[in-house]
């Protein structure tokens, strides 16, 4: 059988592994880290950083088609990689996702609605932005941030210096503050031939700034999902994408607002798991191993709450629970705010 390739050894890459398995592929990953999530579950483990140019190669080697689970991965890698084998979704949406800046001037050449964004490199920029788009806002670095992390937010003039201090140096985009209802995410996913199909959007619960809960059905109008879906659909052709992706969205009065995309699975699909068929990491690997899509079809509707920290004390209890779809990550040591697993409760028939 073939060998699928993914770069980064979390959860995510062992969920897709898993996924890989079952369609009979077998799996390599690479991945610095030792006892990583996909190691436990993966074939092979090239355990090198991403400067090594020759674990690399034999990566490339091992594998038919290459893929990732985080959008972080060095361009350095990337032009080592491209020439030897597919590497899909391709450079342009981890260029795209990688730097907030340009993904914010990317959805809004395609017409879709973002917050009111500036760069940030200095104090002079963000005494201008907070003139010209206002407060509240939030400031953000444009790279590497994640769960929440490497952001500040303003309320008032006084915060700016704060928050440039929290940026620690590092490139930032100001946003403005969107005063949303909701939020939401579309799962979406496109195959080889350009066919896209996209899983119902689910609603998001955030605090401090991890996710906490995705529900499906989202509370949305029939209009509503249908631009969710749509704008989905029209980012992922534009980027000419080969797999999944999550896409983030703002639920406001005036209509869907793109908070941000992320060039792979996502926290907010693993509902999926336990209400389609098709769940969001078979999609993945069926996408870049050039198979037919499934349509994303929902049986159920589900509760997802990630176990988060500590969650891991309500184990024992969640395992006596009849309608507890239990996922956890293998992770050795629990940390303060590290995602341990995630829990999915199917509330319903669809
Ligand atoms: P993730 O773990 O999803 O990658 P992240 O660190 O990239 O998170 P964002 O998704 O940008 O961070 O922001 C985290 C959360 O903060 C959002 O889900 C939303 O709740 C809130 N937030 C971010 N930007 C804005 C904004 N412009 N207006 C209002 N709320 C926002
Ligand atoms: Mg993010
Ligand atoms: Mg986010």
């Amino acid at each position: 059988g073939a060998t699928i390739g993914i770069l980064g050894g979390g959860q995510l890459g062992r969920m897709l592994s898993v996924a890989a398995a079952r369609l009979g592929f077998r799996t390599c990953i690479f991945e610095p880290g030792g006892d990583c999530p996909a190691s436990h579950v993966a074939n092979n483990h090239f355990r090198s950083e991403y400067e090594d140019a020759d674990a690399l190669r034999d990566f490339a080697a091992a594998a038919d088609v290459i893929t990732y689970e985080f959008e972080n991965i060095p361009t350095s890698a990337l032009d080592i990689l491209e020439p030897l084998k597919p590497v899909r979704p391709g450079r342009n949406a981890l260029r795209v996702s990688q730097d907030r800046l340009v993904e914010k001037a990317f959805l809004t050449d395609l017409g879709l609605a973002t917050a009111p964004f500036a760069a940030v490199d200095d104090a002079v920029d963000l005494a201008q932005s907070i003139d010209e788009i206002g407060l509240p806002a939030i400031l953000k670095t444009r790279r590497f941030g994640y769960d929440g992390k490497g952001q500040a937010r303003l309320r008032a003039p006084g915060d700016a210096e704060g928050a440039l201090a929290a940026m620690q140096g590092a490139s930032a985009i100001y946003e403005g503050f969107i005063e949303f209802s909701h939020e939401v995410s579309v799962i979406a996913a496109r195959g080889l031939g350009g066919d896209v199909a996209c899983f119902d959007p689910g609603e998001n619960v955030h605090e401090g700034g991890i996710l906490r809960t995705t529900t499906v059905p989202a509370r949305l109008g029939a209009a509503q999902r249908a631009d969710a879906v749509l704008l989905a659909a029209k980012i992922l052709n534009k980027l000419d994408y080969v797999g999944v992706m999550g896409v983030e969205l703002f639920v406001t009065p005036g209509g869907l607002i793109v908070n941000e995309i992320a060039p792979r699975v996502h926290n907010s699909g693993h509902w999926t798991q336990n209400g389609c068929a098709v769940d969001q990491f078979e999609q993945h690997i069926r996408a870049v191993a050039g198979w037919p899509l499934a349509d994303g079809a929902r049986h159920s509707n589900v509760v997802m709450e990630n176990l988060i920290g500590d969650d891991m004390d309500r184990v024992p209890a969640l395992a006596r629970e009849g309608n507890a779809a239990l996922h956890l990550y293998g992770k050795a040591e629990v940390k303060p705010g590290r995602k341990m697993g995630h829990v999915n409760r199917v509330t319903g028939p669809a």
